[in-house]
């Protein structure tokens, strides 16, 4: 049997224990993940995506709020329809996606 130093706390651990009994740090299954060329980064990753979900979502807010402010009182109907859906629809968007990021960090 041969053993490692935890990355954590530097205490002995087996190379076939799943956690370092000292600490609890992931050992086995970090090893395996890095041996098998698994992303290590899925998190970042995946919250770098979801950021640029936000940069979308916020864009769409903006263009829809400079949208309403720039058209002409007068116009009904129809076509004041679609800055109101967009901003609606941005604003859903962020609140998704700042749910999904919280989601994803706790
Ligand atoms: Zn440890």
């Amino acid at each position: 049997m041969s053993t490692i130093q935890c990355e954590d706390c530097g205490h002995t651990v087996s190379t076939r224990a799943a956690a370092c009994p000292a600490c609890g740090a992931p050992v086995a299954e970090a090893r395996q993940q890095a041996a098998a060329g698994a992303p290590l980064t899925t998190t970042q990753a995946t919250s770098k995506k979801l950021k640029l979900q936000l940069l979308f979502a916020w864009a769409a807010i903006i263009v829809a709020v400079v949208w309403i402010l720039s058209a002409p009182p007068e116009i009904e109907g129809p076509v004041s329809i679609v800055p109101a859906l967009l901003l609606t629809g941005g604003f859903l968007w962020l609140v998704v996606t700042w749910f999904r990021i919280w989601w994803h960090h706790k």
